[in-house]
Formats: C-alpha cells, sequence, structure tokens
C-alpha cells in the first residue's frame, strides 16, 4: 500500500481508522505474504513537512496528526546526522528504520518473524538520482543497491 511519508503506524487497536494496519492485517493474515518492505523515497513532501515544521494545514491537521510519530526521529537525526548528509535524506532513511520498529509492534507480525515465516526489508529510493539503497538491521547500515 502507499500512504503519505510510507509510514508503519505503531499496533493501536483502538477502534479508530487504521488504513495502514488494516492493509498489513490483510496483507499477512489473509494473504500470508513472507516479506513486507517498508519503501521511503526521496524528496518525500511527508517528510519535508515534519523536518521544516510549519503551520498546520488546516484545524484538523491530519497531517500533522500522521507524522507526529516522526517528530523524534527528526531530533534524534539533527543531533547525530554527518555533516556530507542531506538532512532530508537521513530523515526519510531513519523513518524508513523506525516503520520497522513500528512493524514489530504488531504481534501476529512480530510471531511470524520469530518463526522465520515472515521476514521485513527496509528500502528507499530516488527516482530523479536513479538510486535504490537497502538497509541492512544488522550493520545498521544503508547501502547502494548498484544497478546492473
Ligand atoms: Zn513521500
Amino acid at each position: 500500500m502507499r500512504n503519505v511519508a510510507n509510514l508503519v503506524p505503531p499496533y493501536a487497536p483502538d477502534g479508530k481508522h487504521h488504513a495502514t494496519s488494516a492493509a498489513l492485517e490483510f496483507a499477512v493474515l489473509s494473504l500470508g505474504v513472507k516479506h513486507v518492505v517498508v519503501m521511503g523515497h526521496g524528496r518525500c513532501g511527508g517528510i519535508r513537512a515534519v523536518v521544516e515544521g510549519g503551520d498546520p494545514l488546516s484545524s484538523g491537521d491530519f497531517i500533522g496528526k500522521w507524522m507526529s510519530d516522526v517528530r523524534d526521529v527528526v531530533q534524534a537525526v539533527r543531533e547525530t546526522v554527518a555533516e556530507d548528509m542531506d538532512l532530508q535524506t537521513a530523515v526519510e532513511h531513519a523513518s524508513v528504520e523506525h516503520s520497522l520498529a513500528n512493524l514489530r509492534t504488531f504481534p501476529w507480525l512480530r510471531i511470524r518473524e520469530n518463526q522465520n515465516a515472515i521476514t521485513v526489508h527496509g528500502a528507499w529510493f530516488d527516482i530523479s538520482l536513479g538510486e535504490l539503497h537497502a538497509y541492512d538491521e544488522t550493520q545498521r547500515r544503508w547501502s547502494l543497491i548498484p544497478a546492473e
């Protein structure tokens, strides 16, 4: 599924509307997918909104609420980002890592991962650069997938 800023929200069975959680539940419990890929992208408007801050777009401020889970990620990246790394790109990567952690708050996904029945992956692409990056969780490192 696609959503604003490619986010996976944390598991929150509160009876409210959760399209991403519903799609994840259907994919894992009904379709029985073996792999879940959280795919971020370059120049993401949702990520830019939380990096740059600014006023709410409306009184309901759906985007602000949706992106609020990433505010702590932005702060952590600001404190640790390498000087030669673009802040927005660093946050886009870190947001994917955060979503991978949120994926594991879904008990039925975590159980299947512990049973090696499902694997989660982090990736990021930038159309304008023609680049695809993959996240290696054991090394906690992003790397460019070379074009063939
Ligand atoms: Zn985006």
